[in-house]
C-alpha cells in the first residue's frame, strides 16, 4: 500500500497527515464515531509512501528503543495537582519540569465548544493545566501536529499508537533527539458516538457543558471512575460513578464501543511501547489503601531515566515491574463480536444511553457466569 487511502479502522492517530508534503490528508470522523484519514485529492498523491511509513497500523512491530526498564510508585508533591490528575499527576510534573529547562508541551485538553478531545500545544504552565486528567474519548491531533516545528524541544503525550506513529515519524525525519515522548498503559478509546449521546443526555440537566473531569477523586481513587460536569445554567453540576452504574463509564470499561484497531491490532500492552516513559494507574495490591492517587511511572529508555531524574517535584519509589503492572490489562481484549455493532447500531438511534448500559451490564453478567472470556 503506498498511501492511506484505503485504511479503514486504523489507530486514527493523525500523524500521516503531518508526514504528507503535499498536505493531501486530513482526518475525519467515520461513520462509527472514530477519527480516520482521507486523501482530499487523490490525483495530487505522488505515492512516496512517507504516509504509510510513519503509520503504526501498517506495521507488525513497534518501534521500541528500550534499556532496562525502570519502575515507580510516584505522585505529585503538589496535593492541588495530585487530586485534580487521574492518579499521582506524573504526567503533568513531568511536563512542568520539562517546560521549565525549555520544551514545549504537547498535551490533550478538552474542547467543550466541539464536544472533543485534542491534543495543543502548551508554552506556558496556566496552558499546560488544561492536560490535567485523562479525557475518555480519542484525541483529535491535526491540528497540534501540525504547529510542531522538527526542529524545536517538545515533549509529546499521547496513547501509545499515537506514540509510535510520532517515534516512526521522528526517526524518518531525523528529530527523534529533540523530543521526549510519553505514552500510558491503554485500555482503549471508546466511540465519539457514544460520548456524543451521553453528553447530550447531561446537557437536558445542566444547559451547555463548560468542564468536563472524568476522574472525580472526591469519593477517593479507588472510586475515580467518576464524571463531574459543569453546565452553564445556574452553574449546575453532574456528577456519576461507575459504582453507580454510570452509562458511560459501563459502556467504556465494559469494551463495548472501543475503536476496532483497540481489539485485536493492539500491540502495546505490559511494556510493549515506542515511548521514553509509560505511565498508568498504580492498581493492584501494593497500594490498594491509598486514595489520594499513585502513578505507576516505568523509564524505558535512558531518555526517560535522565527526564524522570530530573523532575523534582514528584515523589518516587522504585518497584519491580511486577508491582508496577499488577493491575493493568496485560493481554489484547477479544472482540464483541455481536455486542460492538449493536452498541454502536444503538448509539445512532433515540435509545437513551442508560439502557445501552443496562444490555452491557448484563451481557458482562453473562458472561462472568459462563467463564466466558
Ligand atoms: C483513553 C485512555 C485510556 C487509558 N487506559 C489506562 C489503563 O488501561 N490503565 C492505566 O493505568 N491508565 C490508563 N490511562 C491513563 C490514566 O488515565 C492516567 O493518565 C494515568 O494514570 C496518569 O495520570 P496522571 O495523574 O499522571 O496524569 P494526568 O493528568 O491524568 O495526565 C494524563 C496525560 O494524558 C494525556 N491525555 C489525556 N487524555 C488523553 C487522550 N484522550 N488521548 C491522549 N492523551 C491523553 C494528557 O495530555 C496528560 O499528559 C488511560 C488514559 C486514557 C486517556
Amino acid at each position: 500500500m503506498s498511501n492511506v487511502s484505503e485504511i479503514t479502522n486504523c489507530y486514527g492517530c493523525g500523524v500521516c497527515t503531518i508526514a504528507c508534503n503535499r498536505k493531501l490528508i486530513s482526518i475525519e470522523l467515520d461513520k462509527d464515531g472514530f477519527y480516520t484519514p482521507r486523501i482530499s485529492d487523490r490525483e495530487r498523491c505522488t505515492d512516496c509512501g512517507l504516509c504509510t511509513k510513519v503509520c503504526a497500523y501498517q506495521h507488525d512491530d513497534v518501534l521500541m528503543n528500550h534499556c532496562e526498564p525502570q519502575g515507580f510508585a510516584a505522585w505529585s508533591t503538589d496535593a492541588d495537582i495530585r487530586h485534580r490528575c487521574s492518579s499521582g499527576g506524573v504526567g503533568y510534573e513531568i511536563g512542568r519540569s520539562l517546560m521549565r529547562q525549555g520544551y514545549l508541551l504537547c498535551g490533550v485538553r478538552y474542547n467543550a465548544e466541539a464536544n472533543r478531545a485534542e491534543h495543543y500545544i502548551a508554552a506556558t504552565e496556566e496552558q499546560w493545566a488544561a492536560s490535567v486528567g485523562s479525557k475518555y474519548i480519542q484525541s483529535y491531533t491535526a491540528d497540534a501536529l501540525s504547529k510542531i516545528d522538527r526542529k524545536g524541544r517538545y515533549l509529546i503525550t499521547g496513547t501509545p499508537c499515537q506514540i509510535d506513529s510520532l517515534r516512526r515519524y521522528l526517526r524518518t525525519f531525523h528529530a527523534e533527539d529533540h523530543f521526549v515522548l510519553l505514552d500510558f498503559f491503554c485500555h482503549g478509546v471508546p466511540s465519539k458516538l457514544i460520548w456524543d449521546k451521553y453528553i447530550r443526555g447531561v446537557e437536558r440537566h445542566i444547559g451547555k457543558a463548560t468542564h468536563v473531569a472524568w476522574r472525580d477523586k472526591t469519593h477517593g481513587w479507588h472510586d475515580s471512575w467518576a464524571m463531574s460536569l459543569h453546565g452553564d445554567t445556574d452553574e449546575k453540576v453532574y456528577t456519576s460513578r461507575v459504582s453507580q452504574g454510570d452509562s458511560f463509564y459501563q459502556l467504556f470499561l465494559g469494551n463495548q464501543c472501543l475503536g476496532k484497531a483497540c481489539y485485536h491490532d493492539c500491540k502495546y500492552k505490559h511494556l510493549s511501547s515506542a515511548a521514553d516513559i509509560r505511565i498508568g494507574d498504580l492498581w493492584g495490591t501494593t497500594y490498594k489503601d491509598n486514595e489520594k492517587g499513585v502513578s505507576a511511572l516505568i523509564a524505558l529508555t535512558e531518555k526517560g531515566k535522565q527526564v524522570i531524574a530530573a523532575t523534582e517535584t514528584i515523589t518516587l519509589t522504585p518497584h519491580a515491574i511486577e508491582v508496577i503492572t499488577e493491575g493493568q490489562m496485560n493481554h489484547r481484549l477479544s472482540y464483541p463480536t455481536i455486542m460492538r455493532p449493536l452498541q454502536l447500531l444503538l448509539a445512532k438511534t433515540r435509545v437513551p444511553i442508560t439502557w445501552q448500559a443496562l444490555v452491557s451490564r448484563y451481557v458482562n453478567k453473562l458472561k462472568n457466569k459462563l467463564h466466558l472470556p
